[in-house]
């Protein structure tokens, strides 16, 4: 999963291309958060914090307790659908935590260089929700628009051709680049709310839950495309995340109707196994109400990335580089 350019739903303006148009459609049944960061630029070191209780504090936090052990554990059926080659199964952690998930599939074998579409993914999470069970949990991961963005979509997706007036850079090569990354984007948009429209059709009490590892500078701040611990920006860091809860699930989760207040919330995705315990409604020991975004006692705490920088500091000196 990778940048999904909520500036282009929310602020049209901002983003001058239609890059969500069907999110954007859907925009009064989810819940959007606009001030997510991710907490490393890199996938697998993103999603290990992602995924466990560690954190830059704790980046190793004992017995990488995961939020795919908490859901079994609560007795749930857990699903692990992945569109990405699972790098061996001894050496990453995202891989080896993906394995306590009860069913598993990797669909992708092949590295990010080949062409992968995630529309594959989906009549597998239509089997998933077929399923019986009383409580199920699917993880679902994209490959998104992880590049190389031209292999992420089918041929007949390439809508945008022109130049795109947003880049910092304006070169053939970084016309040719925004252009295929806001294909894939545009793709992704499919493909995001034709999973929440799977889960929608069962009329069940469920929930959606859609963020990135982290985004991408596409020519945004500096003559670059990707995304590298070095080159770390602002655009690496900032990351959709967005939700989508079914009437069922509200109705029994009352807390959750004050959520359209909680959009402006600062939160990094390394405290994502406490939002995950909430939304879930299953805690764990060593669980804090103050790192879940859809807590009531949620409280902002300082976001540190790279080597002691404080996110929230930094990002308006990055920032005015974008123009
Ligand atoms: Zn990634």
């Amino acid at each position: 999963m990778e940048n999904l350019h909520l500036d282009g739903i929310w602020d049209f303006m901002v983003n001058n291309r239609e890059t969500n148009p069907i999110l954007s459609k859907m925009k009064d049944e989810l819940y959007v958060f606009n001030d997510v960061i991710a907490s490393d630029v890199m996938t697998i070191r993103s999603l290990e914090k992602v995924l466990t209780l560690s954190n830059y504090n704790n980046p190793k936090a004992e017995n990488n307790f995961s939020v795919i052990q908490l859901a079994n554990t609560a007795g749930f059926d857990t699903f692990w659908i992945s569109n990405q080659q699972p790098v061996g199964f001894t050496e990453s952690t995202p891989t080896i935590i993906a394995t306590a998930a009860k069913h598993k599939q990797f669909l992708a074998t092949d590295s990010y260089m080949y062409s992968i579409y995630d529309e594959a993914l989906l009549p597998e999470i239509k089997k998933a929700l077929k399923e019986t069970g009383e409580r199920k949990l699917i993880f679902v991961h994209l490959i998104g628009t992880h590049r190389t963005y031209k292999k992420r979509y089918p041929e007949n997706f390439s809508y945008f051709e022109g130049i795109n007036e947003r880049t910092k850079i304006k070169t053939e090569y970084s016309k040719t680049k925004v252009n295929e990354y806001d294909n894939a984007v545009k793709y992704n948009d499919l493909v995001v709310s034709n999973i929440i429209n799977l889960v929608k059709e069962q009329e069940n009490n469920s929930f959606v839950l859609y963020f990135s590892d982290h985004g991408d500078d596409v020519f945004d701040t500096q003559d670059f495309v990707g995304h590298h611990t070095h080159k770390g920006s602002k655009p690496m860091f900032d990351i959709p995340f967005l939700s989508w809860f079914s009437k069922d699930y509200l109705a029994a989760n009352k807390r959750i109707d004050t959520l359209k207040t909680y959009s402006n919330r600062k939160y990094n995705t390394e405290d994502f196994i406490y939002s995950f315990s909430d939304i879930i409604d299953v805690k764990f020991k060593g669980f804090d109400a103050k790192r879940s975004i859809f807590n009531s006692d949620f409280k902002e705490h300082k976001r540190l990335i790279k080597d002691s920088l404080d996110y929230d500091a930094w990002k308006t000196t990055n920032a005015s580089d974008e123009d």
